[in-house]
């Protein structure tokens, strides 16, 4: 299976779209050793991507909207990973890790 996923990344994702996916790992990787393995209910989940999606938002309005000084394409990109990688580990702890609690 990984080696599938392996080429089929070589094969059609270009350099922008490997970096990305080389970022949400990165903050995979922070988050877990900031907080450990989280289990939470999709409500939570929600809570937390909410949250997220929030701060990535305020970044969107500061750099594009407003024109902010302290806004920065950087801090952007840093939001909208972490918006991703909260989504990869919904997806692992929620759908994989305990298949049995996405059918409550
Ligand atoms: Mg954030």
């Amino acid at each position: 299976m990984i080696d599938k996923v392996t080429r089929v990344i070589d094969s059609h994702c270009n350099e922008s779209a490997l970096k990305f996916i080389d970022m949400v790992q990165q903050e995979r990787e922070r988050q877990d050793k900031k907080w450990g393995e989280q289990t939470h209910s999709l409500t939570g989940w929600f809570a937390i991507l909410g949250e997220e999606f929030g701060e990535f938002a305020k970044e969107v309005v500061e750099l594009d909207c407003y024109r902010s000084p302290i806004a920065s394409r950087e801090d952007t990109i840093k939001e909208l990973v972490e918006v991703a990688a909260v989504a990869q580990s919904i997806y692992e702890q929620y759908f994989v890790r305990d298949p049995n609690e996405s059918k409550t």
